[in-house]
């Protein structure tokens, strides 16, 4: 079963093996119910591997669906978001540009989304461009909040975006901070690191693992540190809410990036 799910990813090498795919799919779910029958019972096994992709994977148990999948496959849709091909993606900031600004954000119950910013997100979801979150957390080096706070408070982030159907591909956080001295804080994290913005690891290792040209890539971000980072990898830029004049949103921001 797994190894059929896997056969899926390789659809858009070859239409013939898409359509019989697609036929030995149908013939299977006559017989199975995927969730029920194998998915279920396989779950905390050991036996299932599961992984989180950004390729092209749909569910396409019904003609419409189908014919949706064909369109998808005969546009280029399905090979350009193969990860042999280079992707494109859009970083995003979080503080002050997806969450209201707070400080630093140590209590769930202070996150917030800024306005727009599920169009916004959406928006990219349905374009070429990968959305990847990187995003300072000093707060866990200080000791301030811990990996499973930060967890809970990611996913009230894309809970609330994925009610309105948005997603983020992924989320990088840098959990250092450089400097020591704090009561509290966790001194291993308290060390020069590669990933702190300005400097450009989140960017870097995001590059490595979806395969992305960071010369088609954009950065948005509210801070000068944002700006930094992304020209460091060799990204465009946009910084919002720097005066007046500049950009005010992340909505904003991504309409001048798709148009
Ligand atoms: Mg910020
Ligand atoms: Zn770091």
């Amino acid at each position: 079963m797994v190894d059929l799910i896997s056969m899926f990813l390789f659809i858009s090498y070859a239409k013939e093996l898409f359509l019989f795919l697609f036929f030995c799919f149908g013939l299977w779910c006559l017989i199975l119910d995927l969730d029920r029958q194998m998915l279920k019972p396989l779950s905390g096994t050991g036996k299932m591997y599961c992984y989180d992709s950004p390729e092209y994977v749909k569910d396409m148990g019904t003609p419409e669906r189908y014919m949706a999948v064909c369109e998808d496959f005969k546009s280029g849709k399905v090979t350009t978001r193969n990860l042999k091909n280079k992707q494109k993606a859009i970083f995003l900031d979080c503080d002050g540009v997806i969450n209201k600004y707070v400080g630093f954000l140590t209590d769930i119950n202070d996150f917030e989304l800024e306005d727009g910013v599920t169009d916004a997100i959406r928006k990219i979801n349905e374009s070429e461009y990968l959305a990847i979150v990187v995003t300072n957390q000093p707060v866990i080096a200080r000791g301030e909040v811990t990996y499973e706070e930060l967890s809970a408070i990611h996913n009230k982030m894309e809970t609330l975006l994925g009610k309105e159907g948005a997603y983020l591909d992924t989320i990088y956080y840098c959990p250092h901070h450089p400097h020591k001295g704090y009561d509290g804080e966790i001194p291993e994290l308290k060390i020069e690191c590669d990933c702190r913005k300005p400097k450009p690891g989140m960017l870097i290792r995001a590059e490595e693992e979806f395969n992305i040209d960071l010369s088609k890539s954009w950065i948005i971000g509210d801070g000068e540190n944002d700006v930094m980072a992304g020209n460091a990898a060799g990204c465009r830029t946009i910084r919002i809410k720097e005066e007046e004049k500049s950009l005010q949103s992340l909505k904003e921001a991504v309409e001048l990036i798709l148009g």
